[in-house]
């Protein structure tokens, strides 16, 4: 098999990192140095990033990485691309890692579920009594996840710990699982859990990407694809023959996975939309949407 060209990575690492701000600073330069393009967030408690660049630039950016104590065991999962998966390099300093509204804080160096690698988690799954709990958005399940998954209905991180307590405190004593993409947001949500006295909680390590590398489990149980914050959208996780698309066309219904903009720039909101749909509808999501552009252009 050739090897493509460009490679993708995902990371993070929770570890406490000095003077966050400047080393957000000096880590644009670097990567802006290697020709990398991605998005970076540094924080007090950590790093959390995605880039893409060629072979060579993203081994040597690994390597300094590796390289720096801070992150010598971090660990990257690299997926093989032919392009950038990005338009441009942001670093960004910030106040946390993931977003959580909480009154305090969450360590995950101090408090995390048990941690599943892909096998564990796969045999899970088929425990009858478990609670599966997707650790995404509304949006990034609605294109792919695990079956039986429960969907949380929030549409950012930050509401995640209103909507458990409102919607899942009978499950308590019961065995639960959480996944999300890359594994970061589930170190904090399992962590959140333990707090508010979930009894058995345990973490897809290494989230949906790594469990779709596995090669024996082979993504088994994902239905769907995987979203992903870059320019490809969403990615294939099952690679057996059960692989099946879950999504729905936002106008006709039809089974669907790829995501469009609505073409309104005061709307831009992000739906399933079929080929035909997009162009029947001239990639609006709504005839308002169509409706207020039209006359915005009237003279
Ligand atoms: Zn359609
Ligand atoms: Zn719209």
């Amino acid at each position: 098999m050739n090897r493509q060209p460009y490679r993708i990575l995902l990371y993070y690492k929770y570890v406490t990192i000095p003077d966050y701000e400047e080393f957000a600073a000096e880590h644009l330069n670097f990567c802006k140095e290697l020709g990398l393009k991605g998005r970076v967030l540094i924080a007090a408690e950590g790093i959390n990033g995605t880039v893409s660049g060629t072979i060579e630039q993203t081994q040597q950016y690994m390597d300094v990485l590796h390289a720096n104590p801070l992150f010598a065991d971090m660990v990257f999962k690299i997926d093989e691309a032919e392009e950038h998966a990005f338009k441009k390099m942001y670093v960004r300093p910030k106040k946390e890692l993931v977003t959580f509204r909480l009154e305090e804080n969450i360590d995950p160096n101090e408090t995390s579920g048990k941690r599943l690698s892909p096998k564990q988690f796969y045999e899970q799954l088929q425990n009858e009594d478990v609670i599966v709990l997707d650790g995404r958005n509304n949006y990034e399940y609605d294109i792919g996840h695990f079956r039986n998954a429960i969907r949380p209905d929030v549409e950012s991180f930050r509401d995640f710990p209103e909507w458990i307590r409102n919607n899942l405190s009978q499950y308590k004593d019961k065995p639960i699982l959480t996944y999300c993409t890359g594994g970061i947001r589930c170190e904090k949500l399992s962590g959140f859990l333990l707090k508010e006295g979930f009894q058995d909680v345990s973490q897809l390590e290494g989230g949906i990407v790594t469990y779709g590398k596995d090669p024996e489990v082979q993504g088994r149980l994902f239905d769907g694809k995987c979203y992903v914050f870059d320019e490809r959208i969403s990615v294939p996780i099952n690679r057996t023959d059960e692989d099946v698309i879950v999504g729905k066309c936002h106008h006709c219904g039809s089974p669907e996975d790829r995501y469009t903009n609505c073409a309104n720039d005061y709307c831009h909101l992000q739906h399933i939309c079929c080929e035909a749909c997009e162009r029947e509808h001239k990639g609006y999501c709504s005839e308002s949407c169509e409706e207020a552009d039209l006359s915005r252009y009237e003279v």
